[in-house]
């Protein structure tokens, strides 16, 4: 049977939900810590999180703070009410028999994400984590009620995603955005970021059926499942055959994603308003003052760099993914105006270094003076990473390292002539080779030069003594 549809008419729609972990102290609605990685399992629980008979839920205005960060961060629109609701389901991860939620009044609606294709988002709401189910070994099944309680907020797109590189793109967008605000490690693996994708193939202009994928715990596992999901649809819609809406896993080990249970409709959960609940309402001061509280976003950021510091994107890319660094950069910039050389070491030195962003231990001053020194031509480039090294592990001041380790640069040059004089008559074979043609010779040679000073020969006079002396072919006195 010929083909119906040619593939070049497939048109692929997908749309994200992402959950992400507010980095809140305490959980959604009550008092116990939401810190719960590696902690002792059932260690942060209470009546409430427990879902004992009478325990009330009492909203926690940080977690709504963080939201709104978000929401705004997002160019959603903020109700100005929005309600919570039971989500009924029964999982022994869930001590309620329901999990709060928001469904028809969510806090925010109607946002948008740029990559720079506009990706509109539906909404923004806010919702409490399920517990954890530990199946051992033996066939037993444990369980973690540290996660119940814990707040996220799920951000849910249209669907204007049109490929697994761009769902991935999002994704990671997604999670510098939550960084920069503070209100998300964007951890993947350890769960703190979780997305669902619902994808569909059509032939034409209209949609098709759709399918969930659940279980995409990386960027890679985005990317990969939705890929799969592509090829999977395409197949079988050029076969003749038709989908069905159904949730799948994305099952990292095969590569394959595989059928789940056949999707269930929202009226399942017999959503209805939470009657321990009051509505929560946001007024315009409080979305002001959180609007006004919000960083510098990554996109902004991005483009002010490329307009005011000319930098190439790649070095663009690399500096703003995490704000302490973005920041770094700009506080050393403002010390030592060379933006492009700035950006060189900070990414080849300072990177190498740090291990995590936040813990940046030499000062931007600190790290501009190195660069003063270089380009004074006190140190040279090698001693500088030396420095730099010294000063991140100690916090001392690269000046002091240089007077007290007495690594100013040698520059004298009748100094330099001498060192130069008696390598070059210690090493009669890389003289002899230089003269025959070898030009890679003159690079041991300088080497031999480096070592004698402790790292300390300005290479440019270096390089050049050394080219004159060889060059006039002339026997080097015996210092
Ligand atoms: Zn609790």
């Amino acid at each position: 049977m010929p083909c119906p549809y040619s593939v070049k008419t497939m048109r692929t729609v997908i749309g994200l939900e992402v959950h992400a972990q507010l980095l809140t102290k305490t959980k959604l609605f009550c008092s116990c810590s939401a810190d719960y990685f590696g902690a002792p399992p059932n260690a942060h629980t209470c009546p409430v999180c427990l879902g004992m008979p009478g325990a009330l839920p009492v909203l926690n205005e940080r977690a709504v703070e963080y939201a709104l960060k978000a929401a705004l961060a997002l160019h959603c629109e903020v109700l100005s009410r929005s309600t919570f609701a039971r989500k009924n389901y029964f999982y022994p991860d869930l001590p309620k028999g329901y999990q709060i939620s928001q469904f028809d009044e969510p806090l925010a609606v109607n946002g948008s994400l740029d990559l720079p294709k506009r990706i509109r988002i539906r909404r923004v709401h806010l919702e409490e984590d399920a517990g954890k189910l530990l199946h051992t070994e033996t066939g037993v099944t444990l369980v973690d009620l540290n996660r119940a309680g814990v707040p996220l907020i799920e951000i849910v797109s249209e669907p204007d995603l049109s490929s697994p590189e761009e769902a991935r793109l999002y994704m990671e967008e997604l999670r510098r955005v939550l960084r920069y605000l503070g209100v998300c490690s964007g951890d993947m693996e350890e769960g703190s970021l979780r997305c669902d994708a619902n994808i569909s193939v059509s032939p034409d202009t209209a949609l098709g059926t759709k399918t969930e994928i659940k279980n995409l715990n990386s960027f890679k596992a985005v990317e990969a499942a939705l890929a799969y999901e592509v090829h999977r649809q395409r197949e079988i819609l050029e076969r003749g055959g038709s989908l069905t809406q159904e949730t799948r896993l994305w099952n990292e080990k095969t590569g394959q994603t595989e059928p789940m249970r056949s999707k269930e409709e929202s009226e399942d959960y017999r959503y209805f308003p939470d009657p321990d609940l009051v509505p929560l309402q946001v007024d315009d001061a409080w979305r002001e003052k959180v609007q006004k509280s919000l960083p510098e976003l990554p996109a902004a950021k991005r483009a002010r760099w490329a307009q005011e510091y000319k930098l190439p994107e790649y070095d663009i890319a690399v500096l703003t993914e995490e704000r302490p660094i973005a920041e770094y950069f700009e506080a050393v910039v403002k010390l030592y105006n060379s933006p492009k050389d700035v950006s060189n070491w900070v990414m080849s030195e300072l990177l190498r270094l740090v291990k995590e962003p936040t813990e940046i231990t030499i000062t931007p001053e600190h790290f501009a003076q190195v660069l003063q020194m270089v380009s004074a031509g006190q140190i040279n480039r090698t001693v500088a990473k030396e420095v730099i090294e010294e000063s991140f592990k100690t916090g001392k001041a690269p000046d002091e390292i240089v007077r007290q380790r007495g690594l100013e640069q040698i520059s004298d040059e009748s100094m330099l002539a001498e060192i130069v004089a008696r390598v070059l008559a210690e090493n009669p074979k890389a003289v002899a080779d230089f003269r025959s043609g070898k030009e890679a010779a003159l690079g041991f040679l300088q080497g031999q030069v480096m070592k004698a000073t402790g790292g300390q020969a300005n290479p440019k006079k270096t390089r050049e003594l050394l080219s004159w002396l060889l060059n006039r072919d002339l026997t080097p006195p015996l210092p």
